[in-house]
């Protein structure tokens, strides 16, 4: 089941490159096996997948040991600072950081264990107060506080954008998200990549590619529902 969820979920990314002429090669499919036994994971291995995503540090850093080494590892989960030594040199990517003490404990962390953090700063787009992230309107002051810090590099910009029935609504958060990072790209401030935009869930993951998601976070579509 996994196998054929990925195969089709593959093949929708494909087309929906191919929609708006961009290269396959330029989105990765990150497997949400958050919740998911090691089984499932190294069936979703067998049909092709390599990235998996996880909200929770324990959960993550169990998976890691378990799994083979060439597996990729991003956290995609709100983290607490007293966690973040755990996962700063297995997760290849922290999608979620909100704030400068995060990125502070992050740089720290990074930095005793000789490694660079790559991170995604988690905006809260569409402005719901149950969720994490940064005002759209306070990112590049966060971005230029964070870029600072030695032993980290912020790769782009990370949004989760509310549970709707017609991805077409979530277009215009995912627009925004985009021109956001293309601002302040432009910027060009040290240690700011600013190329990767990680958008799109199982619900709106084609119009997140089709706004410029270079990566997408698909999760129930692959692995199936969650209790
Ligand atoms: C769980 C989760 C996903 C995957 O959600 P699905 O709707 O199951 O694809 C993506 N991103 C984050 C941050 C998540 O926590």
């Amino acid at each position: 089941m996994v196998q054929e969820n990925y195969r089709e979920v593959e093949e929708k990314v494909l087309r929906a490159c191919e929609r708006c002429g961009r290269d396959r090669r330029e989105v990765t499919l990150i497997a949400v096996s958050k919740t998911k036994p090691v089984r499932m994971i190294q069936e979703a291995v067998e049909a092709g997948a390599v990235v998996f995503g996880e909200n929770k540090v324990q959960e993550l850093c169990e998976k890691y040991e378990l799994l083979p080494k060439e597996l990729h590892w991003h956290m995609i989960g709100h983290l607490q600072r007293n966690k973040v030594k755990y996962v700063v040199d297995k997760a290849e990517l922290i999608h979620s950081v909100d704030s400068f003490r995060l990125a502070e404990e992050i740089s720290k962390e990074a930095g005793k264990k000789n490694v660079q953090a790559g991170i995604l700063i988690e905006v809260n787009v569409a402005e719901e107060e149950s969720k994490f992230g940064v005002a759209v309107k306070d990112t590049e002051e966060l971005i230029r506080s964070i870029s600072g810090l030695p032993n980290i590099c912020i790769y782009g910009l990370m949004t989760i954008a509310p549970y709707v029935e017609d991805p077409e609504e979530n277009r215009p958060i995912f627009r925004s998200l985009a021109k956001l990072a293309v601002d302040i790209k432009k910027k060009n401030i040290d240690n700011v990549r600013m190329d990767v935009l990680s958008m799109g869930m199982t619900g709106d993951y084609e119009v997140a590619i089709e706004e410029g998601a270079t990566m997408v976070r698909v999760g129930t579509g692959i692995f199936g529902g969650r209790n």
